[in-house]
């Protein structure tokens, strides 16, 4: 995992890996009776941990992000990037309890002690002014299509913020007319960038907007 996120030019010190590895471990244990991935244990290194950090490689980090995870799921990409940003404030959102529950209470017992959970699905939070435009960036994989996904991501992003849709290879069909719609969300700049998943052939895209500073609320 270290050397992975490495290549991503992401640095993570052992600990961090060590309690990502931690969490693996737990998903691998509770997914026998709790249907919480498809995907085998043997890849979770690679399609779980260092693929949610890719989402990282169009990030500029600073102090102190507040990170949004739309749709955790059983905790990607919203437990590796909490790893990856000691100092940030992530939140994991789901409208499942059982998996919000599941990816929160296992990362604080993994020592990734910034993340908090919320039971809820996203349009509701959304109007939600504690959390509505409030947050550096806002990430997402494997929730929706990216018109609807744009639609849920965008009304959490900060002035000035930034949202990272993770996506596969159809991405670029995907973001035919995206222009348009981010424009029509508040929002601009929309680009594909691909990335390679450190370890594996696959490519990862990573449709990627802002909010402008002076944003309407
Ligand atoms: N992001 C994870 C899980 C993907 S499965 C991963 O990539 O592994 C999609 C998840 O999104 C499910 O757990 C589902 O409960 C959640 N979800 C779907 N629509 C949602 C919505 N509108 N608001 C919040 N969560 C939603």
């Amino acid at each position: 995992i270290t050397s992975g996120a490495s290549e991503l030019g992401i640095s993570l010190s052992d600990e961090r890996a060590a309690e990502l590895v931690r969490y693996l471990d737990i998903l691998d244990v509770t997914n026998r009776s709790f249907n919480l991935t498809r995907i085998p244990r043997e890849e979770y290194a690679t399609l779980h941990v260092l693929d949610s950090l890719a989402a990282l490689t169009v990030v500029s980090q600073k102090p102190h992000m507040r990170v949004l995870d739309i749709g955790t799921g059983a905790g990607f990409p919203g437990v590796p990037i909490a790893a990856a940003l000691a100092d940030a404030h992530v939140t994991l959102l789901d409208s499942t309890n059982k998996k919000v529950r599941f990816a929160a209470d296992t990362a604080y017992q993994c020592g990734i002690t910034n993340c908090v959970g919320i039971h809820q699905r996203a349009e509701a939070l959304a109007k939600d002014s504690k959390h509505r435009c409030r947050y550096d960036l806002v990430v997402s994989r494997a929730v929706a299509s990216f018109s609807t996904l744009a639609e849920l991501m965008a009304p959490f992003i900060a002035p000035g913020g930034r949202a990272v849709a993770l996506k596969g290879a159809k991405a670029h069909d995907e973001i035919a007319g995206a222009d348009k719609l981010v424009r029509a969300l508040g929002c601009s700049n929309p680009t594909v960038n691909a990335v390679t998943i450190p370890g594996t052939q696959i490519e990862r895209y990573l449709i990627v907007f802002d909010k402008p500073t002076r944003a309407r609320a």
